[in-house]
């Protein structure tokens, strides 16, 4: 069910029933290059979002359209929220959900930059007793090693090439503007990727990679095998709640006699 476009009686209904999951996509207004939109990553963490709300039965929230961007901040058109935004925004939500009496959230992570600050939300949340989760594409690197036929500019990137273009060929093609897509391989400093450092400096266009791969075919490959891969991380985080709502068998001293 998607949140957004139902009445509350029927979100609450939903959250009431089963493990009652609430999924949120949390993406990014970032740059992707000259041919890709600023929602790159809102779009697809939307869409494994809404394909596991459906897989699930869970009920589908409306999506976060900014997201921690720091190390693309240098391309106008990127409008960044801090870490400490991004953590408080997941936070408020998982309270919201759990005094709507929903079972538990699944936050879809689309954009590097959130995982760190929704790493510590998911903690807060945990914490305080409301079942969280945020998954970060499992499966999608192991789909994109299968699938990709040109070089990454750099290991584990991949930013407005070859994965990120097939994926908006997939689900917003009308969005891809392949007569302006150009290849970038950047000289990255030697301590790229562990140190924080903003990537206008490295590439002019914002590429990292060469798009001219990219097909829709590819795009529709690495979201199954995420979608699936998502599904099987799950598993036991919704059978605990099942569990937990169906009167925890795991505690068997607490019986309607006792106290
Ligand atoms: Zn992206």
């Amino acid at each position: 069910m998607d949140a957004y476009l139902s009445p509350w009686t029927d979100v609450a209904a939903a959250f009431a029933r089963s493990h009652g999951l609430a999924i949120l996509p949390f993406g990014a207004c970032e740059q992707h290059g000259p041919h890709l939109p600023l929602g790159t990553d809102t779009i697809t963490a939307q869409a494994v979002a809404a394909a596991l709300a459906d897989r699930l039965d869970a009920t589908l929230l409306p999506p976060i359209n900014y997201g921690d961007t720091w190390n693309n901040a240098g391309y106008p058109g990127t409008l960044s929220l801090s870490s400490a935004t991004v953590t408080a925004i997941a936070v408020d939500l998982g309270e919201a959900l759990a005094a709507s009496g929903a079972g538990g959230l699944v936050i879809v992570n689309g954009d590097w930059g959130n995982r760190n600050p929704l790493y510590t939300a998911t903690r807060s949340l945990i914490a305080s007793g409301f079942p969280t989760i945020t998954l970060d594409y499992p499966g999608m690197d192991a789909a994109i090693a299968e699938v990709r036929t040109s070089r990454a500019a750099a290991p584990g990137l991949a930013h407005a090439e070859e994965v990120e273009t097939s994926l908006m060929l997939e689900l917003a093609p009308d969005a891809v503007l392949m007569e302006r897509a150009v290849s970038c391989y950047p000289e990255f400093p030697s301590d790229f990727g562990t140190a924080p450092m903003q990537l206008h400096r490295f590439s002019p266009s914002g590429v990292f990679g060469d798009p001219a791969d990219a097909t829709a075919g590819k795009g529709r490959a690495i979201l199954e095998a995420t979608v699936t891969a998502s599904l099987a991380v799950l598993e036991d985080f919704i059978g605990g709640i099942l569990r937990e709502r169906n009167g925890a068998p795991h505690r068997p001293h607490e019986s309607e006699n006792a106290g």
